[in-house]
């Protein structure tokens, strides 16, 4: 089979391994035809991929339908870590168009190596949902926490007293948590100043001064200046 080939079908199968992440996060499960239908490459070239992945140990057929085994759960999984991390630098950093950021957040997924992948989270600030609010799988780097490179957008509770940032955007799985904090002022591009960090959080955002709880500052990622502001 020639080259080209080869290396498009194990893109199609990290394809596969994202679509069964995806549904077994749901709860749900998904068959070859179904999968043929929400992969639109036919049922014949959909089957291939499944044979592909069952000899590679990495899918296991039950009941009709097409579940992940531990090898292609841990494969699947850094997969959608790389996809996550690549919404997340293309939307907030790099402010990429939004109809742009699938087809490129698609193609990091299958170029990135593992030891990007964790530099890039670092340089983000490890964080844990894409911008869709969908978990992103921690790396090693998140479990180490590494310092080599320094996060340049890092969750509002780990700053300090006196430093500065500019939102780069808020992680909440909670709707009126968010537009609460937007109707606050607290929205992408403003910039705040801790004021104090114990026993609460004070920061002041344009002309006011606001009491954050804990885990709300925990959800609150800053791109933090390097210059400190005074007290
Ligand atoms: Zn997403
Ligand atoms: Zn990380």
């Amino acid at each position: 089979m020639p080259e080209n080939d080869n290396q498009s079908k194990s893109v199609l199968l990290d394809e596969v391994l994202e679509v069964l992440y995806t549904k077994r996060e749901d709860g749900k499960v998904i068959s070859l035809e179904g999968l043929a239908r929400v992969e639109h490459f036919g049922l014949k070239f959909t089957r291939e991929i499944i044979e592909d992945s069952v000899n590679a140990g990495l899918v296991e057929k039950a009941d009709g339908v097409l579940i992940l085994t531990e090898a292609g759960f841990a494969r699947a999984k850094q997969i959608i870590r790389c996809y996550r991390l690549a919404e997340r630098l293309l939307t907030d950093i790099l402010n990429v168009q939004d109809n742009l950021v699938e087809s490129s957040a698609c193609r990091f997924e299958h170029v990135l190596s593992e030891e990007v992948t964790d530099s890039i989270c670092t340089l983000l600030g490890h964080p844990r949902t894409c911008p869709h609010g969908r978990e992103i799988p921690p790396g090693e780097c998140c479990r180490r926490a590494m310092t080599e490179v320094k996060a340049i957008v890092r969750p509002l509770s780990q700053l300090i007293s006196g430093e500065t940032g500019t939102v780069a955007y808020i992680s909440s799985p909670f709707h009126e948590r968010l537009s609460r904090l937007e109707s606050l002022g607290l929205s992408p591009g403003q910039e705040i100043t801790v004021r104090q960090v114990r026993p609460s959080f004070i920061v002041s955002c344009g002309e006011t001064e606001l009491a954050l709880e804990k885990s709300v500052a925990d959800e609150i990622y800053l791109r933090v200046s390097t210059n400190h502001a005074k007290n």
